[in-house]
């Protein structure tokens, strides 16, 4: 089951939606050629191919194994990520005074989104390494950046995220692991972590934990929660590795897929003493934590792209290949399945909604480059708005599209796809977690309606939607373009009546809006990303007359915003009512009921 990355999809994306050229524009980034940009992506694509895609199945079938504590990768996963941090592919947008290459973090996606998409189990680490070093760079101490940061940003030692405890799922507030201070400033650790991804292996030198815990005394819920850096190996002030801290995996989960991720319990202060040290100030552990999230939350709504352009390839591959049935136009005996109408319908809508999550996914990683880089204040701000509106858009929206499309290309596979030895139901196995993990999607569509509406009175959306408006009016009259308008028009009306609705709702209307929230964050993935799919195709139809590019590349991307503003914006259209229409029918019936 090979995996090539798809690089001339992606250079468009990141040129056209994610506007990487401009972003080159900025200081930080200005010795980032196109050419370099292209080799990068080369290089990283044979990579991902060469090195982590061949592991997939053999992670997948071989699992982890924990030993007296110790956690077990599959075969060649350890070999593979010394390869992965020798070939420098760990962070890329590290800080350069850390020894990173300081690239923009939407390329940083780019390259996870090929790391992903070959082996998204093993993906994991780097993911959960790139929150760690993102969260001790915003809120470390010059003395905690210089001790953990260079072999973070290498790979040399990986991190992990440790929220969730039994009672404490979505309701992070809810933890209890405690921390205890100490006269010499550190803290002691006493908990347990459940679910832990990475929370022990073998395959780097040290783990850094980021653990949220509460100290004594704490105000109740996410107002007394603070952040802790806990080492598995404590670090000497000359960076060196010191003893082991007591901080150790008791259980691993069994796992429905993302079987060579280890999902760890962990035990904090169990046997001995765990130390601990503060990250931000006490009390202050849920502001530094979402920093983490947040990127992590972009780079989970990615797993849906990557693994859904992965089970394309191979659903692609087969419908090309497989004969079945005749044509419904011909005496043909033997056509591929690809000729059907039904095959082709399936296969353009698993494109066409992964490239859609691409540039939803991409531009949000651009918004949060712009919001850290560009030199006009008033832009960053705008960025930073722009980012914290589409994060739960595009975690979510792309999870579930990753879910549905791989279970599409099962389909396509008939009773093939069913059989594990295809390795396409490996990819609807790995993918179902992407909706649950980094705040579920239905957390996701509530800070949506809740949080992200709401801010700064609502203008970030309302900027956002004149925009489309504008791009909308602005679209020529005849031509392959002209054709979209409709579909856009229609979509953006209802997307601004749907959030019109249900912004700065009150107390009494709580029910009602939390009641249209997943539909809503539907119907903002399915319309923002036929925008992008337009802007796209735009792009391409500008190429082609001037005469640059491949025309067959440019010719599809015109295609695919003409399939998917006929085909799925209808659908993102319809959600107005299932939006507006409230929590009545919802508590129209007692819980008894739900059983009769
Ligand atoms: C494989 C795997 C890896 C993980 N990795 C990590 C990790 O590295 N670090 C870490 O800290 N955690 C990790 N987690 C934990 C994960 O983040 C949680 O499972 C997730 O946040 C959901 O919490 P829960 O399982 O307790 O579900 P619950 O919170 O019990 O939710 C159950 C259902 O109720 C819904 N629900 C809950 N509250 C509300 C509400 N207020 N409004 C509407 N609906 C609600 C949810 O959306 C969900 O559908 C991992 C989990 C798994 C399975």
């Amino acid at each position: 089951m090979s995996y090539s990355a798809p690089t001339e999809t992606m250079r468009h994306t990141l040129e056209f939606t994610a506007g990487l050229g401009e972003l080159t524009r900025c200081p930080p980034f200005q010795d980032l050629s196109a050419d370099l940009i292209d080799g990068i992506l080369e290089q990283a694509g044979k990579f991902a191919g060469g090195v982590f895609a061949p592991l997939n199945r053999v992670g997948d079938m071989q699992g982890c194994l924990l030993e007296n504590g110790i956690v077990r990768s599959p075969s060649g996963f350890a070999s593979a990520y010394r390869e992965l941090v020798e070939a420098g592919w760990n962070c890329v947008s590290g800080s350069p005074d850390f020894g990173g290459m300081g690239m923009p973090y939407v390329m940083q996606i780019a390259i996870q989104e090929m790391m992903t998409a070959a082996n998204m189990a093993f993906s994991l680490c780097p993911m959960l390494t790139q929150g760690a070093i993102e969260a001790l760079t915003t809120h470390g101490t010059d003395q905690q950046r210089a001790l953990y940061l260079p072999n973070l940003i290498s790979g040399e030692w990986s991190g992990t995220m440790n929220l969730t405890e039994p009672q404490a799922g979505s309701d992070v507030g809810a933890l209890r692991t405690k921390a205890e201070p100490q006269p010499d400033g550190t803290y002691r650790i006493k908990g347990q972590k459940i679910y832990i991804t990475w929370g022990e292996h073998e395959c780097s030198s040290n783990i850094i934990h980021l653990v949220l815990a509460r100290l004594p005394g704490a105000p109740a819920g996410t107002k007394g929660i603070s952040l802790f850096l806990v080492p598995k190996f404590l670090v000497k002030e000359d960076g060196t590795l010191g003893p082991r801290n007591d901080v150790k995996c008791v259980s691993i989960e069994h796992k429905l897929g993302i079987h060579a991720s280890p999902t760890c319990t962990m035990s904090f202060g169990d046997s001995d003493e765990c130390v601990g040290y503060l990250i931000g100030e006490e009390n202050r552990g849920m502001a530094c934590m979402f920093t983490m999230m947040n990127n992590a939350r972009i780079a989970v709504g990615l797993q849906g792209v990557a693994i859904g352009d992965r089970a394309y390839q191979q659903a692609l591959a087969y419908a090309r290949d497989r004969v079945q049935s005749k044509t419904l136009t011909g005496a043909d005996q033997s056509a591929r399945i690809i000729e059907h109408p039904d095959v082709r319908r399936m296969l353009l809508t698993i494109n066409d909604k992964v490239e859609a999550c691409r540039a939803l996914v991409y531009g949000t990683a651009r918004a949060v480059d712009s919001a850290h880089h560009h030199p006009d204040a008033d832009v960053r701000a705008a960025s930073q708005g722009l980012a914290d509106l589409l994060t739960p858009v595009a975690k979510a929206h792309s999870t579930d599209i990753g879910v549905e499309m791989t279970s599409m290309a099962i389909q396509v596979f008939g009773g093939m796809g069913y059989v594990e030895e295809t390795g396409v139901a490996q990819h609807l196995r790995d993918s179902r977690i992407a909706p649950i993990y980094e705040g579920t999607n239905g957390i996701q569509a509530l800070d949506l309606v809740g949080r992200k509406l709401n801010m700064d009175g609502g203008k970030h959306w309302k900027r956002l939607f004149s925009e489309m408006r504008q791009f909308t009016a602005d679209l020529p009259s005849s031509g392959p373009l002209a054709a979209l308008e409709p579909y856009l028009d229609d979509g953006v009306e209802a997307l601004q009546t749907a959030a019109v609705n249900l912004f700065g709702s009150d107390e009494e209307e709580i029910l009602d809006t939390a009641a249209g929230a997943t539909p809503f964050l539907r119907m903002f993935g399915v319309i923002f990303g036929g925008y992008l799919l337009a802007v796209e195709a735009k792009a391409a139809k500008a190429l082609l007359e001037k005469g640059e590019g491949n025309p067959s590349f440019l010719e599809a991307k015109l295609n695919t915003a003409q399939f998917y503003a006929e085909q799925i914006m209808p659908q993102g259209t319809a959600l107005l009512g299932p939006i507006t229409r409230g929590a009545a029918t919802l508590y129209a019936i007692s819980e008894e009921q739900f059983a009769a």
